[in-house]
């Protein structure tokens, strides 16, 4: 399952994050992931809360972008959103079109959250 390992790849970048943020906790985490992946974000979403259950960063919230494929026009430079594998440019009417963006997968953002810097004494997240 191909989402199991976007979901371990997402959880690795997290833990790369977090790890620069001493005392910090992850709260949600948002992906862009193009159209051409064919990944399913329910099987993805699946296959984060079955890594994250029972670890430190359970109740990780996820959201995950879909993005859409898109060429970008070789006669005049138009970028477009590629539909139904239409790829024309819808400005100048030419074939000569390139596919530039839609196979990623990229962090778009994570968000992480503080405990409290007032507490006393060794506080262990283990
Ligand atoms: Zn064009």
């Amino acid at each position: 399952m191909h989402e199991l390992g976007i979901a371990n790849s997402i959880l690795e970048a997290v833990r790369t994050e977090i790890a620069r943020v001493p005392g910090g906790y992850a709260t949600k985490v948002s992906v862009r992931i193009g159209e051409m992946t064919a990944v399913d974000p329910e099987a993805l979403q699946f296959s984060f809360d079955v890594l994250t259950q029972e670890t430190n960063l359970a109740g990780l919230q996820l959201e995950v972008q879909i993005c859409p494929l898109r060429n970008r026009c070789e006669e005049c430079g138009e970028e477009f959103i590629v539909r139904d594998f239409d790829i024309q440019c819808p400005k100048c009417g030419s074939l000569r079109t390139k596919f530039f963006s839609g196979d990623e997968f990229a962090l778009d953002y994570l968000e992480v959250e503080e405990y409290g810097t007032s507490f006393i004494g060794a506080q262990s997240t283990e």
